[in-house]
Formats: C-alpha cells, structure tokens, sequence
C-alpha cells in the first residue's frame, strides 16, 4: 500500500492535487480541484479512471477544468463517477452537466454522484447520462461525521474552512495493513514466491491450504508466521481559507500529525493584510499550522502570481521554513 501525488500546475498559476492510493489488489485515483488545462498533465487514463472528484469550492480558478474531465468520462461504463464539495456542489455541477445537448445518448451508460458537505450532514444525488442528467435524484441525506468516505483502503475526512464561503480541506488516510515482513520470511526458511500473494490477499480464505516444499499449511497459519502490520500514510489538502478565529485548534485536531500537508499559501508573511483581506494564507501560517499539527511534510502551493518565481520564491520559502523547517515547493516546481 502507498500514496503518491503529484501537484498540477505551475508555480504562480492556478493548481490542483491528484493522488494514487495503491492498495495492493487495485489503484485508486483521487482528484482535488479540476483546474483549466491541468488535466492535460496526466496521463489519459488517470484522468478516466477518476476514482473521486474532490472540490474545495467552486471558485472559476478550481473548477474550471470541469469540462475536460466530464467530456472524458460523461458515458463511462467502468464505474460510477463521484464527486463531493461544499454546499450548492450539486447544483452548479448539474448545470454544467445539463449544459450540452443529449439527444443522441440514447441508452449510454454513466452514472454520476454528487454529495455536498454541508455543516451537519452530508447529502447525495445521482445523475444519469441516459436521462441527459435532466433528472437529480436525492439519495440520501447523511450526518456529517468527519469521514465522508470510507473503503476497504482509505478513509477521506472533511473539514469546513472559511474563504468567505465554505472551503472544504480533505484528509486521505490508508488504512494499516498487513505485509509480509521479509526477516520472517527468511527466518521461516520458505522460499519466496507467487504464493505470498495469498497469503497477503485477504479475499481468500485463511482455512484455505497451499503446499510449499511439499509441505501443508493454512493461510492462517501462513499468515500468523509471515505478516507484519504497517502504518498507512496520509496526505491533506487545503486550500483558500483564512488563519483567524478557530481555524488553528480545528485543523491541529483535524490533521493529528498526518504525514504530508498540501497547503496554499498565497502571500508572504509581510503581506498579511492581503491574505486576511482575501481570505488566503500567508506563508508563515501555513508552516504554523503544520507545525502545531505535528505533520512530518508540508508541500506549499498556489502562491499568488504577484511573486516572481526567480526573485521571490526562495524568501517566500524561508518564512515558512524558520517555522517549520520541513517546507518545501512540489519536486515539479525545482524551486
Ligand atoms: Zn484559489
């Protein structure tokens, strides 16, 4: 199991954050924030096999890439489409999806969820590509707990922040899992091979008996001998709110030492009356909020297009940096 992610988007311009869950049996792909253009710098096939669409808020600079990815995967069979975001997500979104002529869909497949965080409890609607998504079907309506999203794989949690209107910060947590720890492995005396893939696929069942070197075992037992248990990673994403009120102890509390933090931070820390005019972060809070959270990385981005890459860049860094020396650009960037 493993998380990796990549930050879209260039220094100064808009950005957004996709990331890749390995669970071990399949890959899961996670999108936070559909900006103009920067689908292009994916893969095709990651950007159709979205697992889950994820929208801070609704902002032209966060959305706009929106149809790119729906003309992408508008009709696909292969699984469901699901999106989540703040209040009204559903109702913007249908209109985009409304905003195409649909005669000659016929019976095409696709089938699009859309869930919107609201303070206490979060609501769900389908949408059909056969019907031209002319029809917004009410799932259900769930209190809101911190996770909004649970598999077998990870959890997604969500916090509401404040960048005027609601701005959601998600948090992607593996869960622990079990692996085969390679000093028992040697300690055992077993020959490494394909069968360890059973013994680590937990769809099998441990009563099942495999024979290695001509001799029986359970998995259980297998499994009881071989396996170790790992912490799964974590990763948060947070963007356009401001640092005031309550902001700290609930994100303290909300990121409880999780291990990479994608954060904005819009503005230098001597620009602060431009980061609480316009609702964004400046440096420094950024690394504050790391800091007292106690997470191990913080990856610094959507940065104001007022700085210059070549003069400005590396100062903005050493704000954050005094406070929370493990700061850093996204490796894309070669900051
Ligand atoms: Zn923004």
């Amino acid at each position: 199991m493993s998380i990796i992610y990549k930050i879209l988007g260039k220094p100064g311009k808009d950005n957004a954050l996709f990331v890749w869950i390995n669970s071990g049996t399949r890959m899961y792909r996670l999108l936070f924030d559909c900006v103009e253009g920067l689908l292009n710098e994916l893969k095709p096939q990651d950007v159709n096999s979205v697992d889950y669409l994820f929208f801070s808020h609704l902002h032209l600079d966060h959305a706009a890439g929106f149809d790119y990815f729906f003309r992408r995967n508008y009709d696909r069979a292969a699984k469901p489409v699901f999106i989540f975001g703040p209040e009204n997500t559903s109702l913007i979104i249908h209109h985009r999806l409304r905003g195409y002529t649909w005669n000659l869909v016929g019976n095409a497949p696709g089938v699009w969820n859309i869930s919107d965080i609201l303070n206490n409890e979060v609501t769900h609607f389908r949408f059909y590509t056969s019907e031209g998504f002319s029809k917004k079907h009410k799932l259900k309506t769930a209190p809101r707990k911190s996770i909004i999203l649970e598999n077998g794989s990870f959890t997604v949690e969500a916090i509401i922040l404040n960048h005027i209107i609601p701005s959601i910060g998600y948090l992607v947590t593996e869960k622990d899992y079990l692996n085969i720890d390679k000093d028992k492995l040697e300690k055992s005396g077993l020959p490494a091979g394909i069968w360890l893939q059973q013994v680590k696929d937990f769809s099998i069942d441990g009563k099942n008996k495999i024979t290695i070197d001509n001799k029986t075992y359970t998995l259980n037992a297998l499994r009881k001998m071989l396996l170790k248990k790992h912490r799964g990673e974590s990763i948060a994403y947070l963007t356009d709110f401001i640092y005031k009120g309550n902001t700290l102890p609930a994100l303290r509390k909300f990121l409880n030492k999780c291990d990479t933090v994608v954060c904005e931070s819009q503005y230098s820390q001597n620009d602060i009356s431009l980061a609480e005019k316009n609702f964004h972060l400046t440096t420094g809070q950024a690394a504050r909020i790391a800091k007292c959270a106690g997470v191990t990385n913080l990856v610094l981005f959507h940065i104001s297009e007022r700085y210059k890459f070549n003069e400005d860049y590396k100062g903005l860094l050493e704000e954050a940096k005094k406070i929370f020396p493990n700061t850093t650009y996204p490796p894309e960037w070669n900051a």
